[in-house]
């Protein structure tokens, strides 16, 4: 190789939000020489563009920042137990400045493509404005849910107000005071915005072709005194999610549903309705995912509240799912979401019964009614998992194509490496264990930092999954799939997308078992020297 040939970096690393931010850090504390691309104009990733009305999350706040610092664990207080999205951007932003991390960011910079040039062991990377750079290492930090998807539906583009993508909100703040607005989407997002939005518009429409069963989120402020406490617990809570299923706070009680009396059962769900976060999801009996009918027990409990909670039968019965149990999709956290619906300037289209024809100039045409908007929200959600790969063309050994190769469904060692795609490594790609996020983040990012320190260490420049290696993976994929109902049911946990072509089939581009035994998996791997994987 001639010093030409010398790629411009030892890493490049697509995306800063949470994972780019921190693999940046850890690169950095390597001594490489690394280079981010982010296409926003600042960092944050999630929490940069989903800025829409009512954003949060819904993992408890200090269960979600990161745990690798104990400076930075120090420094911040979070305000609330779920923090909305503005504070965990300004945490990011703190996050980029606490480690001086900005200098190495290119914002404004959409990585278009990257091929793999075998001469010179690297990957070049092409800029939408079609400038290039190059690096020995790839990391994908592109997020499971960041390319948004808008509704296939004739006239989108002839509205004439304000129309917007959740996760494409604009910086400056929307009114929505006398305005009518609509809300296209009923998941996580819609939800949220639904419940903001009905708090001051004139009028509000949502428009919903599924129902979720969605669960009180019951959000409180964080006091002084109290974020002391929580700061002293940081060691147990981040134990804690270490231990836990999918790296919440929360993780199923190990009864099954109908080792209790019924008096038991509802009362165990009446806790779990009480109290904050994903309990009642996550932290229900041990069998409510598995078992149909201790899934129709959990499902009439929450039909329940919805038909108490909202005054109108008719509108109550249309926010039941009626198609899939509970849980089965993931669930929305809501605050008074359903005592919306009661509201005078709120009502809801049930697009099963009257689908939508067309978005005209003034509004949006149902087979029942022509409606007159100020404002469309478009909720409609992502291309999950895969998409965001897909939006960008990867070229590997002899050209191979990402996007075909995944055309039936991801296919990953780990769900971090690629056959065929050397010295590429996805932080959050299809087959990591999700769950709480950022801890999923924190795990991905130290592996891919332990294995470049190892190839660093033993000059090695080439690593890439077997196809052997990846067969085994995708047995484990499918095996922790079995039996879980969720897989079962169209949403995009089972790759399900109707506003993109090809993805009206289910495909298993998530892994669905538990995050131990994730990272047990991939430790094993480390241990052994990474002989699982071809090393040049
Ligand atoms: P989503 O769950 O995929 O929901 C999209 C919604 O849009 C669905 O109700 C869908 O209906 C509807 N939709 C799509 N195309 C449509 C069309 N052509 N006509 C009518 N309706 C259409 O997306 P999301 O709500 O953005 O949430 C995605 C994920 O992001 C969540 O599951 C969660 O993991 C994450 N998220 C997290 C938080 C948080 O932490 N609090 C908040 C928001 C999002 P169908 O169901 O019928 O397809």
């Amino acid at each position: 190789m001639t010093p030409d040939d010398a790629p411009d970096f030892d890493a490049i690393v697509i995306g800063a939000g949470m994972s780019g931010l921190y693999q940046l850090h850890r690169l950095r504390g390597l001594g490489m020489k690394v280079r981010v691309f982010e296409a926003g104009t600042g960092v944050g990733g999630t929490w940069y563009w989903n800025r829409y009305p009512g954003a949060r999350f819904d993992s408890e706040s200090y269960s979600y920042g990161y745990s690798f610092s104990k400076e930075l664990l120090e420094a911040w207080d979070w305000s609330e137990h779920f923090a909305p999205q503005p504070e965990t951007l300004r945490y990011l932003n703190h996050v980029a400045d606490r480690f001086d991390l900005r200098r190495d960011i290119s914002f404004s910079s959409r990585v278009t493509a990257a091929h793999w040039r075998e001469e010179g062991r690297r990957w070049e990377v092409t800029l939408e404005d079609g400038s290039r750079a190059s690096a020995r290492f790839l990391i994908t930090a592109i997020g499971p849910l960041s390319a948004p998807t808008m509704p296939r539906i004739e006239g989108v583009e002839t509205f004439r107000g304000l129309s917007c993508h959740t996760a494409r909100w604009p910086k400056e703040p929307v009114r929505f005071e006398g305005k009518r607005v609509a809300v296209i989407g009923t998941g996580a997002t819609g939800v949220q915005t639904i419940q903001e939005v009905a708090k001051t518009a004139k009028q509000l429409t949502v428009f919903q072709r599924t129902p979720n069963w969605c669960a009180p989120l019951h959000n409180a402020p964080i006091g002084r005194a109290e974020m002391t406490g929580i700061r002293a617990r940081y060691p147990e809570i981040f134990r804690r999610c270490q231990e836990t299923f999918a790296c919440f706070l929360h993780t199923a009680d190990p009864r099954n549903t109908f080792d209790v009396t019924p008096e038991e059962r509802e009362a165990f769900f009446e806790k779990l309705y009480g109290e904050p976060g994903f309990g009642i999801w996550v932290g229900n009996f041990n069998d409510i995912l598995t078992n149909p009918e201790a899934n129709a027990l959990i499902s009439d409990f929450v039909a329940r509240k919805i038909r108490q909670r909202v005054k109108d039968p008719k509108t109550a019965e249309k926010l039941i799912p009626k198609n899939h149990g509970f849980g089965t999709r993931r669930v929305p956290l809501e605050t008074r979401y359903y005592e919306v619906y009661n509201q005078a300037n709120v009502e809801l289209v049930d697009l099963t019964e009257t689908p939508i024809e067309r978005i005209t100039p003034s509004g949006i045409e149902t087979t029942a009614r022509d409606f007159c908007f100020d404002i469309i929200v478009y909720a409609t959600g992502f291309d999950a998992l895969t998409g965001a790969f897909d939006r960008i063309d990867f070229r590997g050994a002899g050209g191979a194509r990402l996007r075909d190769r995944w055309a039936e469904g991801a296919e990953t060692f780990i769900g971090m490496s690629v056959a065929d795609f050397p010295n590429l490594l996805m932080l959050l790609g299809p087959h990591t264990a999700l769950g709480n996020i950022p801890r999923s983040i924190e795990y991905n990012v130290d592996w891919v930092s332990d294995l470049l320190r190892f190839m660093r260490e033993r000059g090695l420049t080439r690593v890439d999954a077997t196809p052997q290696g990846v067969e085994a993976w995708m047995e484990t994929v499918r095996e922790a799939a079995q039996g879980l109902l969720s897989n079962e049911v169209n949403s995009w946990f089972t790759g399900i997308n109707s506003n993109v072509d090809g993805k009206q089939t289910r495909r298993l581009s998530r892994y669905s078992g538990s995050a131990p035994a994730y990272r047990a998996r991939c430790d094993a791997v480390a241990a052994a020297g990474y002989r699982e994987m071809a090393l040049d």
